[in-house]
């Protein structure tokens, strides 16, 4: 084999693809054993506990561990309109470089995607880029003003996955109201930016012990309460789907927990950020780590952690929100909020949740892969024979630095830089495609190298 042809090359070329000797964790289906899997022009064709095939391309994958591909519910890619912090394009790299085969973006660009043609643009500009699986998220209103309803059925017939204003709470309970109404009409998922804007003001970070210490003015925990059991309680009284971005305290935990249990068609995510970080991270006053909702204490961080494990939070989402160094590298108080997440996602959730707090690997892949197929219904998070491949494949133990600088995405507002992570992505395959590797080689078959080269 010529040197410098790359394994994504060969994948490319390749007509059989066989993965051998790795470790497969589908929940959906109660796999949790070594599996090999034989791919035939990007499809899964054979799956079973050994494979003896020749294929023009063998991967031996002992030690690592193979998932549905992983998506993230949550990200802001910044096209249109501020493409010097991040583009769909880079976006989308950096979702690969992460692991992930499917992404959700929110509509908080400039202008908004609250029209078709807006969410028309983002599908083009995903695939001609074609990293990643990018579902636009569509305003609830227009402008994302709050004050008049999108053309939902319209977003909806151009690809929009859900609809929300995130970015922005939706300040008026009436608006509320109708925006979950109308969305119940379309069968479409209501994304919720849970926060009382009065209550948050003029905050920086969580208010509490820290806040005190810092003299920084603080945002309430009730501030997410409010808003969270508000919005719970006005699905329950239209019959929309909801689903809770990014919740950050044991408040909203608890109401969550107890919608569920009145049968609230309720969802609900949390970020990395929140089960590895707390506010106390601010106390050199670094706006890196002012984020909204900020993070908030080491009780509230134990909250979270139990609702992922019992399943009232019922995924990760990274809410990657990137800035440019420029308008990050200002005083906190001046600094737009926000931490970027893709490529540091696995890394944190296995160093935390799977090293530290002893989650499975079936509950892991659960968080990233089966559930948010479920909550945004777009297909995928788990493996199934005759379709195009789309797996996540990691080493759990395989220990590296974190350094923004390597990063994919535009941005370098990352929490986690210099930390030491125990869990690293080495392929994303997404639709069949290879879209990421790093770490793995391919053993190409006599036939095939002979041909290939
Ligand atoms: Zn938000």
């Amino acid at each position: 084999m010529n040197e410098g042809i790359s394994t994504g090359e060969m994948w490319r070329s390749a007509e059989t693809i066989l993965l051998r000797g790795g470790r497969l964790v589908d929940p959906a289906a109660e796999i949790d054993g070594r599996q090999d899997l034989f791919i035939r022009r990007g499809r899964l064709e054979g799956m079973a506990a050994e494979i003896s095939r020749d294929a023009d391309l063998t991967f031996d994958l002992s030690g690592l561990v193979i998932a549905p591909g992983f998506g993230d519910a949550h990200v802001h890619l910044r096209e249109p309109g501020n493409e010097d912090a991040e583009t769909i394009a880079s976006g989308s790299l950096a979702a690969a470089r992460g692991g992930f085969t499917r992404i959700a973006c929110m509509p908080n660009t400039q202008p908004s995607l609250d029209t078709r043609g807006q969410i028309e643009y983002v599908l083009r500009q995903a695939q001609a880029a074609g990293h990643a699986r990018v579902y636009p998220v569509g305003a609830a209103t227009r402008g994302r003003e709050g004050a008049q309803l999108t053309e939902m059925h319209e977003l909806q017939a151009a690809g929009a996955v859900a609809v929300s204003d995130d970015g922005n709470p939706i300040a008026s309970s009436r608006m509320m109201r109708r925006v979950l109404e109308y969305a119940r009409t379309w069968g479409m998922l209501l994304i919720t930016h849970a926060e009382d804007p009065e209550l948050v003001g003029e905050g920086v970070m969580h208010e509490g012990y820290w806040s005190t210490v810092l003299g920084l003015q603080g945002i309430p925990a009730a501030a997410e309460g409010i808003a969270v059991a508000r919005d719970v309680r006005l699905a329950e009284l239209t019959g929309a789907r909801l689903h809770v971005a990014h919740v950050s305290t044991r408040e909203a935990v608890e109401t969550i927990r107890a919608a569920k249990a009145r049968g609230v068609a309720v969802t609900a995510e949390t970020a990395p950020h929140y089960i590895a970080l707390t506010d106390e991270a601010l106390k050199d006053y670094e706006s890196v780590y002012r984020v909204n909702p900020p993070l908030r204490s080491a009780e509230d961080r134990e909250a979270l952690i139990a609702g992922l494990r019992d399943g009232t939070l019922d995924i990760l989402a990274t809410d990657h929100a990137p800035h440019t160094v420029v308008a990050k590298d200002q005083e906190l108080a001046a600094a737009p909020p926000g931490m970027i997440g893709m490529e540091t996602a696995v890394g944190v959730t296995l160093e935390v949740l799977r090293h530290r707090e002893g989650l499975s690997l079936t509950e892991i892949v659960a968080l990233w892969a089966t559930r948010p197929a479920q909550v945004l219904g777009w297909g995928g998070g788990r493996l199934k024979l005759g379709e195009d491949a789309d797996l996540t494949i990691f080493d759990e133990e395989a220990s590296w630095q974190v350094e923004p600088e390597r990063f994919a995405s535009r941005a370098r507002n990352c929490p986690f830089r210099g930390w030491t992570l125990r869990g690293r992505v080495r392929m994303t395959v997404c639709g069949g495609r290879l879209t990421h590797s790093e770490g793995v080689t391919a053993c190409p078959s006599e036939r095939f190298q002979t041909e290939f080269s």
